[in-house]
């Protein structure tokens, strides 16, 4: 091992060198003779030349910034009585060309007299200024932060993980409902405020920083101590701090309002505003949901088309029909809790109900019951609404909620043309044709291009002498399929009215029937057609054009005519429908009022129609031997048919032995099986009414 040798101190001029190399003005101060040197380093510092300014003991505070001085002399007063081991402070000496530059001061007495009083103090001072530049920078841009966050209500906080301690501040604090105090929270206090449904997806992200070193933003609930839950959104980074393991720091900010009030733009977005409940779109969403778990838990779709709506609206005004569909709504979501509900449009509603909860016949039922509540209620006293129910039950995941509401909606049509007011399950409506609404007006179209639409004829007779035609005949629509079945128009008349396809069928029926007549002058017998009109056609404004056009055509005068428009499309429009009846009777044509009673409503508004016949509906007579009360209904309509002058039809006549009885009521006609069914119009027309010895030819002249 060598000799260990104590290296020699440098000579004081080295240290000099050093100072002035490393930029300090070193001052040297002699307190007995209160003479104090400053290095050249210190004047250059300052901008002045060694020597330039005189090297007085007060010469540093001469030039120290005023709010300084105070603060500068006692430091190196502390420091002088023993007070304080250094002298330490920071001060601001003016420069040459009049700036301030910061100083850092440091010294202390380093040589004392035999009785302890300091005789020499040497100290540095140090250019900081670009520090405090940058501290002032700092300063400004944390105060910017302070006045960012107070502005947006932002609240910041911190988690130290080498501490594990969390730092909220008072906006932190606020949001979560503390005492608005800044400080540590103690450990595992946020994590108590997360609410149990969201806890787990909030941590992790919360977290994810730690690991990933990437900023991470999370939505989330809390519960407050005093039970309220609060919507909060945490933006969190990781930041590297040299020496520690780092820190999460982060912004916290409540969002409930905003959250409500995105909840309630959804909800107004995806609600009927009528009646509250979902509308189209949103029900369609919904549905789909329902429909993805339908495997293992299956439910009914109900598709519920009110009737008469249109009726009470005309009759009672939109206040009436908006009540009405308000109240029809209260009544199912009391009924039906559990239920997607919805109002589809206009009258139509729509229920989808897991089979669990309710039958389906006894869900529908409850339905019809809360629809006819409306009018007992006095809503619509005028006349009794109704609906049309079609149920879907959907067990399977395999069907798009569009289809599955297709299906509900045709058995909701099967059940209006089944005759309203009724429920009908989707499986029973194929019993028919086999086709949906939809596939049938398809059909529909290409038969009137094809001539499949086809005319039957039914008579009416007189009740006196059932065996001798009139010459009077109703016209029946018959569509034939490509395969030459018969379709009724019970079936195909509800779905082309849905489809809006009514009118034309009307008008080609219409053509149809004028062309027959046309075909036949001086037939034996005058002859009379009897056309069912859709309500659609009440309202055509080109109606009539098209009539005399069609007459025009076919050479048919239009008093062969007699139009039958039922009595519920005249209550759904009876402006229209009066307007109707008078240009008929302007034209030389007959009105009948058909299935009449079916409505139940009152017979008053007759005198706003002077209509010529009115036909009895069907239901009042099959059972007229044995129903004293249809008995009594046929009676009455009598009266008043009698009383304003109008011809009384019955219907549906099935039994010879019913003749008398409704002859005995005051009825003079009726049809019905039991004088005729139904045949082909033009086979009829040639069997009544027999161009005369000579043929059609010999009587081409002949005006009716
Ligand atoms: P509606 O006007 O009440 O016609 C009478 C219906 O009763 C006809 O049915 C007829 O065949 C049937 N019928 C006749 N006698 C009897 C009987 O003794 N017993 C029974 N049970 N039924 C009888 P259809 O032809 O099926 O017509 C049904 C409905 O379709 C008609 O009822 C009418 O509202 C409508 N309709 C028929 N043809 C047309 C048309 O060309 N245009 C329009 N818009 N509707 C039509
Ligand atoms: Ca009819
Ligand atoms: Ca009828």
């Amino acid at each position: 091992m060598g000799k260990q040798t104590t290296p020699e101190a440098p000579k004081e001029d080295v240290w000099r060198h050093a100072i002035e190399r490393a930029k300090l003005g070193l001052w040297d101060w002699d307190l007995r003779t209160d003479h104090c040197y400053y290095s050249a380093s210190w004047f250059e510092m300052l901008g002045y030349a060694e020597g330039e300014l005189a090297q007085t003991s007060d010469l540093w505070l001469n030039l120290t910034h005023p709010d300084d001085r105070e603060r500068a002399i006692r430091s190196g007063e502390g420091h002088l009585s023993g007070a304080v081991s250094n002298i330490e402070t920071e001060l601001r000496l003016r420069h040459k060309c009049g700036s301030w530059i910061w100083v850092l001061d440091r010294g202390g007495v380093i040589e004392w007299d035999s009785e302890g009083r300091p005789v020499r103090a040497v100290g540095v001072q140090t250019d900081i200024t670009r520090q405090k530049e940058i501290e002032g920078e700092l300063a400004q841009a944390n105060e910017q932060n302070r006045l960012a966050l107070e502005a947006s209500g932002l609240g910041s906080w911190h988690f130290d993980v080498d501490t594990q301690l969390s730092f909220w501040d008072t906006r932190t604090r606020e949001i979560f409902g503390l005492e608005p105090d800044a400080g540590v929270v103690p450990r595992g206090t946020w994590q108590n405020f997360l609410h149990p449904e969201d806890k787990q997806r909030a941590e992790r992200e919360h977290n994810l920083p730690l690991t990933t070193h990437l900023p991470s933003k999370v939505s989330y609930r809390i519960t407050r101590r005093d039970g309220t839950v609060r919507h909060v959104e945490t933006l969190c980074i990781f930041l590297q701090v040299s020496g520690t393991s780092g820190r999460l720091v982060g912004t916290t900010r409540d969002t409930t309002d905003e959250v409500e009030e995105q909840r309630k733009l959804a909800l107004a977005a995806s609600q009927d505003s009528l009646t509250g409940l979902l509308n189209r779109s949103a029900f369609g969403v919904e549905l789909s949901k329902k429909i993805s778990c339908a495997g293992s838990e299956p439910f009914a779709l109900y598709y519920i088309d009110l009737d008469y709506f249109k009726a009470l609206n005309d009759s009672q005004g939109h206040a009436a029909g908006d009540a009405a569909l308000k109240q029809i709504a209260a009544s199912f979501r009391e009924a039906f809790p559990k239920a997607l509900l919805a109002r589809l449009g206009g009258d139509e509603f729509a229920v989808a109900l897991a089979l669990s909860d309710a039958e389906p016949s006894r869900a529908a039922g409850t339905m019809l019951g809360a629809v006819r509540q409306v009018t007992q209620l006095g809503v619509g006293a005028y006349h009794p609404l109704g609906a049309s129910i079609g149920v879907a039950v959907i067990a399977s995941e395999k069907i798009e909620p569009a289809d599955a509401l297709a299906r509900a909606d045709d058995a909701s049509y099967a059940a209006k043309s089944g005759g309203r007011n009724r429920w009908m399950l989707e499986r029973d409506i194929s019993q028919g044709s086999g086709l949906t609404a939809g596939r049938l007006v398809a059909n529909l179209a290409i038969a009137m291009d094809e001539g499949r639409v086809q005319l039957f004829g039914q008579e009416i007779r007189s009740l006196d002498q059932p065996e001798v035609p009139t010459g009077r005949v109703e016209v029946l629509a018959r569509l034939v399929s490509p395969a030459g079945k018969l379709i009724s128009p019970a079936e195909f008349i509800p779905a082309a009215e849905r489809f809006g396809m009514a009118a034309v069928l009307d008008r080609h029926i219409i053509r149809l029937a004028l062309k027959q007549i046309g075909n036949r002058p001086g037939g034996s017998l005058e002859i009379t057609l009897g056309i069912n009109l859709s309500a659609h056609t009440l309202s055509d404004p080109l109606l009539w054009e098209f009539v005399e056009l069609s007459a025009g055509e076919s050479g048919a005068s239009l008093r062969h005519l007699v139009f039958e428009i039922t009595e519920t499309a005249a209550l759904t429009n009876v402006e229209a429908a009066e307007r109707f009846v008078r240009k008929a009777r302007e034209k030389g044509c007959r009105v009948s009022l058909d299935d009449f009673g079916a409505g139940m409503s009152s017979f008053s508004y007759l005198r706003r129609f002077p209509v010529d016949s009115i036909k009895i509906d069907g239901s009042f007579i099959e059972n007229i031997a044995t129903s004293q009360f249809d008995r009594e209904v046929v009676r009455s309509i009598c009266g008043i048919g009698k009383s304003l002058g109008l011809v009384v039809v019955a219907e549906r006549i099935e039994h010879l032995e019913t003749l008398p009885i409704l002859a005995d009521l005051g009825v003079s006609l009726g049809q019905g099986f039991a004088m005729h069914r139904p045949e082909p119009l033009d086979q009829l027309l040639g069997r009544i009414s027999p161009y005369p010895p000579g043929g059609p030819g010999c009587d081409r002249n002949r005006k009716y």
